[in-house]
């Protein structure tokens, strides 16, 4: 990574809205779409399909949520908008795949001999977690927040259903805005 990309966000100032696409984020939409498309080893992408949303190994599958389509190499797609989400994303993944379960990467992970498509979408959602628990708060009790929608939202229709809530389910804690009472928006706490 060049220096220049590094993103260091202030401590519980950034609001993350629902489009933001933190490391997080993107490892939950790459789980969503093995589940639906398919998981292969051994290259990015299902080589024989002819679709849009192929079938994808768990690195190929985050290049096709941050990049929005499949990329021959995406790690190698410094200039694309879509990079530095992609780049944060695999290295976490990286980082949580060695330190939790004995492997040298994300690829590795993925082409483990006997590996199975469950397990590739378990750590998905453990790393997902894990990055939420240290870095996603709620702006007005502090708690840790996940990208998950409440388990116990119950507003009209109209109201758009929150991407986040506190760990126990229940959305963040109410603020006063220019929309009246609304669950707040969760902050980023420490960095990348
Ligand atoms: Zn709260």
């Amino acid at each position: 990574m060049q220096p220049t990309h590094t993103q260091v966000a202030e401590p519980a100032t950034d609001p993350v809205t629902a489009q933001t696409v933190t490391p997080a984020r993107a490892l939950r939409a790459a789980a969503l779409h093995l589940t639906r498309h398919g998981w292969v080893q051994g290259s990015y992408y299902d080589q024989t399909a002819a679709v849009f949303t192929p079938a994808a190994c768990v690195v190929g599958a985050i290049g096709m949520v941050c990049y929005g389509g499949p990329v021959e190499a995406p790690a190698q797609h410094f200039d694309q908008p879509g990079w530095a989400e992609f780049e944060a994303a695999v290295t976490h993944l990286d980082r949580f795949v060695s330190a939790w379960h004995g492997a040298d990467s994300a690829y590795g992970f993925n082409d483990e001999p006997g590996r199975n498509a469950q397990e590739v979408l378990d750590v998905l959602a453990e790393a997902a977690d894990v990055w939420e628990l240290l870095h996603v708060s709620c702006p007005v009790c502090g708690e840790p927040v996940y990208s998950r929608p409440p388990t116990d939202w119950h507003m009209p229709e109209s109201w758009p259903v929150p991407a986040y809530s506190h760990r126990d389910g229940t959305p963040l804690c109410p603020v006063s805005g220019s929309d009246g009472v609304t669950p707040a928006l969760p902050v980023l706490a420490g960095g990348a």
